[in-house]
């Protein structure tokens, strides 16, 4: 027990020293573009409420007035007895956004990657993986019964060399089952590049080498492409998908994540899911919550078109300043600055002037790419917009001034 706890407390104290300590924000309001977070009103640009739906009136109605017919809790998995009647509507709705035979929803998109790879993934089987990929998804590749690769950031020559080598290695296999499926799994929008996966390229190579595509839009679901369905759509690669993960708690306000697919896979996962089956359904009123927002989001594509209209204006007032915002084509967008130290910094000094910007540090990205990361919502007014870019300005002068050799 005493050492154990040395080693936790050995692991904590590198943490600190190396800037890579978290603790846990206090919130203390809704959350909009106006928070109160760690005891301070601050403007944000912190979560993946994208569309701006988390806390709106119509959301919340949905949810009070659902509360008077079901009450909070579920009670039970949805196989038992918790499967309220409003899941049926939501995943058929879900299923015709993805343009998929049906849909089903899970208790978070964490759930829902691991339920794909873990029910699917055979041991004979190889998954590759972005290595960028959202950590759910790379965790469900980890815990599975296949073999895993990863394969550097969207470099598909990499990922098609891996590929040809799986091939080699299993075609002198006796049966189709001993040679097994190779799956390729990727994030359509990386979570903390906010960059865009040119699908059509990975949708060649998984053609090419017989390949089972599997997307999460976690990011792109209600954001981009028409109505909001994703980057699949988006680039007209709906076919080429195999199974579509997304999720309820990011364009859609709520929580809970699902999987879009053929009718038989989707009955597997009822039939198979670990984390469907051997889980509490989520209260019927997230699911009402997400129908909301998800019945606006079709309804008022304005929401998507300004995220779009801000994203592409702070991208070039930020890049204009000389910040270095990756490959962003999405409302996330990165401000690359180094070390954690630097980034922690920034975030800080940020904080001071009333705006909320993240630090995201390693492990979550790569040594020496700690970063901002500003998510915008749809929700964010132009008076909101110039006070980011204002303090980002002042971000810049100070960082000018420190880099200036003194004297
Ligand atoms: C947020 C996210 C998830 C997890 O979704 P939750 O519903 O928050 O569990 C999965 N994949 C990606 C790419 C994400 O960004």
């Amino acid at each position: 027990m005493r050492l154990w706890l040395e080693n936790v407390d050995a692991d904590l104290q590198a943490r600190k020293r190396d800037h890579h300590w978290r603790t846990l924000p206090s919130v203390a309001s809704r959350c909009e573009p106006e928070m109160v977070i760690r005891n301070k009103a601050c403007l944000q640009f912190c979560t993946n409420n994208y569309l701006g739906l988390a806390a709106d009136p119509r959301v919340v109605d949905a949810v009070r007035a659902g509360m008077d017919q079901w009450g909070f809790g579920a009670g039970a998995s949805r196989l038992v007895a918790g499967n309220a009647a409003p899941y049926a509507k939501l995943e058929s709705d879900l299923a015709r956004l993805k343009q998929k035979p049906a849909a089903v929803i899970l208790s978070s998109g964490y759930a829902a990657n691991l339920a794909v790879l873990k029910t699917f993934a055979a041991p004979t089987d190889v998954v590759f993986s972005d290595k960028l990929n959202h950590a759910s998804l790379l965790d469900a590749a980890t815990a599975s019964a296949a073999t895993h690769h990863t394969y550097p950031h969207l470099d598909f020559d990499r990922l098609e060399s891996r590929l040809r080598r799986t091939a080699e290695k299993h075609e002198h296999r006796p049966s189709p089952a001993a040679r097994g499926r190779r799956w390729i799994v990727t994030d359509t929008v990386f979570s903390m590049d906010g960059d865009v996966c040119p699908l059509p390229r990975v949708a060649a190579i998984a053609r090419r080498y017989a390949a089972l595509l599997v997307v999460d839009e976690a990011h792109a679901t209600g954001v981009l492409g028409p109505d909001g369905a994703g980057v699949a759509a988006q680039q007209n690669c709906q076919t080429d998908v195999a199974l579509s993960i997304g999720t309820l708690s990011k364009a859609f306000g709520s929580v809970g994540g699902f999987i879009a697919g053929p009718q038989a896979a989707i009955d597997a996962l009822i039939n198979r899911g670990r984390n469907l089956i051997y889980t509490t359904a989520l209260p019927a009123v997230c699911i009402l919550a997400a129908q909301a927002a998800l019945d606006i989001s079709l309804a008022e594509p304005w929401r998507r078109a300004r995220l779009g209209t801000l994203a592409e204006r702070v991208r070039g007032e930020l890049r204009q300043m000389g910040f270095n915002c990756g490959q962003s084509a999405s409302p996330v967008i990165p401000v690359i600055l180094g070390s954690s130290e630097a980034a922690l910094c920034a975030a800080e000094l940020l904080s001071q002037m009333g705006v909320w910007v993240p630090a995201i540090r390693p492990p979550t990205v790569k040594p020496n790419t700690a970063r901002l990361r500003i998510s915008l919502m749809a929700t964010h007014t132009d008076e909101h917009i110039a006070r980011l870019i204002a303090a980002m300005r002042k971000l810049r002068q100070s960082l000018e001034r420190s880099s200036r050799p003194p004297g």
